[in-house]
């Protein structure tokens, strides 16, 4: 299976979904995606990142607009003909069945594929996996590890056109689901198959994906590279969602140069001012990694310690501005006492400005590293 590279393109065109309820679950939704991307999918629960899924494999009818794989659109197509393999939150196992009676089943009622080839299939996938070893055993008697890699493996051995994995890890523990995240990805970068991936989770699609499609209430948000949704989120939604822990976010207002918001004044310079339209009801926003703690010279905000958060490698100091609460990432050494008065800084570089729609009015300064792309190269 894995010489052949059986990739294709979804492209989504003006795609709206309204259940029986008149409930609009995804509306004026566009999107291309290449062949062999692997796309998250993510948003707040309810957003309709399951509805996108369900449409692509079939299982949900399009209201309007319409998908296409490759160049075919899938209206009128059998699922099954769609070339599209998909994996669980629930693994939906057949627990009477064997690993490899669960592996084959589905090659055997939709191909024409021989007994020797399925046979061969299975065990080449269970190899693939690591499982070879539970062939011959039933779900109930597997770890959730096992369990996972037996739905992803009876997904593989279809040697699908596209994987649609909707919350595949959320059932493992915290160590298993990054273990089995890096196995996905690295399957995924062999296997060359397209992989669309909802997932509630914003680290989960910031480590995995080459774009992210952003969702909330069934709109799209923003598609883009990890990097760019995280360092250029186009909006104020996007902003929020991505990173953790969140932005902070402050209202202010210009005055002249400088943004005013309640308990502090913040010079910025002459390109920040430029973005600004005349009117505008602004929203200052900057993640707690990019705030300067302790910071000496001009334009430094005090605030008050309230709350030091030991988070191991990393402290979360919790400050208070004149009653705004402001979180900023220190290194694991730094651990004031509660009621210290400090002085923090911004750089111009990593603050972000939003309008009273939410736009964010200084995107497009992308030169900074996402904490993934940090991470990897400690
Ligand atoms: P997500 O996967 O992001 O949690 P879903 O796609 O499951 O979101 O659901 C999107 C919205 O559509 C939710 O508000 C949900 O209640 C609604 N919804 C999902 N399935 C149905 C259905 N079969 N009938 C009516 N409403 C539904």
């Amino acid at each position: 299976m894995s010489e052949t590279n059986n990739a294709a393109s979804v492209t989504f065109d003006d795609v709206r979904k309204v259940y029986l309820d008149d409930f609009v679950a995804v509306d004026g939704f566009g999107a291309h995606i290449d062949d062999g991307e692997f796309i998250t999918v993510v948003g707040p629960s309810g957003s309709g990142k399951s509805t996108l899924l369900r449409m692509i494999a079939g299982l949900e009818e399009i209201t309007e607009g319409d998908i296409e794989i490759g160049d075919e659109s899938i209206k009128g197509v059998e699922p099954q003909d769609c070339g599209i393999a998909m994996v669980f939150q629930n693994y939906a196992l057949y627990p009477h069945m064997t690993v490899r009676k669960n592996m084959s089943y589905g090659l055997k009622l939709t191909t024409d594929l021989s007994a020797e080839e399925i046979q061969r299939r299975v065990r080449e996938t269970a190899e693939m996996m690591g499982i070879e070893d539970q062939l011959d055993d039933k779900p109930a008697n597997l770890s959730g590890g096992q369990q996972q890699r037996v739905a992803t493996g009876r997904a593989i051995v279809r040697d699908p056109k596209i994987f649609l994995m909707d919350e595949p890890l959320s059932n493992l523990d915290a160590k298993l689901k990054v273990h089995m995240r890096t196995e996905l990805q690295r399957l995924q970068e062999e296997l060359g198959t397209t992989t669309i991936y909802v997932t509630h989770d914003q680290h989960e699609a910031l480590t995995m994906s080459d774009r992210i499609i952003v969702l909330e209430e069934g709109e799209l948000q923003q598609f883009a590279p990890p990097s760019e949704v995280y360092n250029e989120p186009a909006n104020r939604f996007v902003a929020d969602f991505i990173g953790s822990p969140a932005m902070n976010f402050f209202d202010v207002e210009l005055n002249g140069t400088t943004l005013v918001g309640n308990g502090f004044e913040y010079d910025v310079p002459s390109s920040i001012v430029d973005a600004i339209p005349a009117d505008a009801g602004l929203e200052l926003g900057i993640r707690p990694e990019d705030i300067t703690y302790d910071a000496t010279g001009d334009n430094t905000i005090s605030a008050v310690v309230e709350v030091v958060e030991v988070a191991g490698s990393d402290n979360f100091i919790h400050l208070d501005i004149e009653g705004l609460e402001c979180r900023v990432r220190v290194a694991g050494g730094v651990k004031p006492s509660v009621g210290e008065q400090v002085n923090i800084a911004f750089d111009p570089d990593d603050v972000h400005l939003f309008d009273a729609s939410g736009e964010n009015l200084l995107a497009e300064r992308s030169d900074r590293a996402t904490p993934v792309e940090t991470e990897e190269a400690a």
